[in-house]
């Protein structure tokens, strides 16, 4: 029975679960190769940021990119869920961004490394309001934006995901049990690029939602 209010999922939800290169335009223009079956990785709860809240470039970075990727907040838990009933765990959306130090993904990339330094800092996921399940009637066709400063960087249909939404939450669930107010990231279309301090990101899903964020420095 929920107990809890789904639309503050960031304020009790207890994992992020994020899956990298899930769009064949984005594995390419970091070269990577085309995953036959899903890269995860997690965020802590502690990586949300809020509208009115800057998001902040770790002082260790100088390369943050954005990532602009629809979220699915799970309303009902589960273990191996069956693609077939997954979409009946999904209580709705959120617009995320997944902020990502390149240059440390890069070098832990080299050295054989965990992507936590570049993936999980603090503040590295930005989200929108909740999404009630209703408005997204088809998470497989729904448009994504990004501006920087007014100009469009990414632009994308979740259409083009290599893996999609059931898909996804029967595969995380057969290796992670799923928990209410848990929200998985479900990667991001080609176009990322560096922001820095002063710049503004605005970020929306097509007639559903719109977000605005500042990027700050973290102090020295
Ligand atoms: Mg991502």
């Amino acid at each position: 029975m929920t107990t809890r209010d789904l639309s503050r999922f960031w304020e009790w939800g207890r994992k992020i679960i994020c899956v990298g290169r899930n769009y064949a335009s984005h594995a390419k223009e970091l070269k990577n190769a085309v995953p036959t079956e899903p890269v995860l990785f997690l965020k802590p709860p502690s990586a949300y940021v809020r509208e009115g809240a800057p998001i902040l470039v770790p002082r260790y970075s100088c390369n943050l990119h954005h990532e602009v990727e629809l979220g699915v907040v799970i309303g009902k838990g589960g273990t191996a869920i069956p693609s077939a009933s997954a979409m009946e765990h999904v209580a709705g959306y959120a617009l995320c961004l997944d902020m990502t130090a390149r240059d440390i993904q890069d070098e832990c990339k080299s050295k054989g490394l965990p992507w936590t330094l570049a993936k999980a800092f603090n503040t590295s996921c930005p989200v929108s309001e909740f999404i009630p399940k209703d408005r997204i009637p088809d998470p497989g066709n729904v448009q994504l934006w990004l501006k920087v400063n007014d100009q469009l960087r990414q632009s994308g249909s979740t259409s083009d995901m290599i893996f999609p939404v059931p898909y996804l939450i029967s595969y995380i669930s057969d290796i992670i049990t799923l928990e209410e107010g848990d929200l998985i990231l479900t990667g991001t279309p080609k176009g990322v690029s560096a922001v820095d301090q002063h710049d503004e990101l605005q970020a929306g899903i097509k007639d559903v939602v719109t977000m605005t964020f500042k990027v700050d420095r973290q102090e020295l």
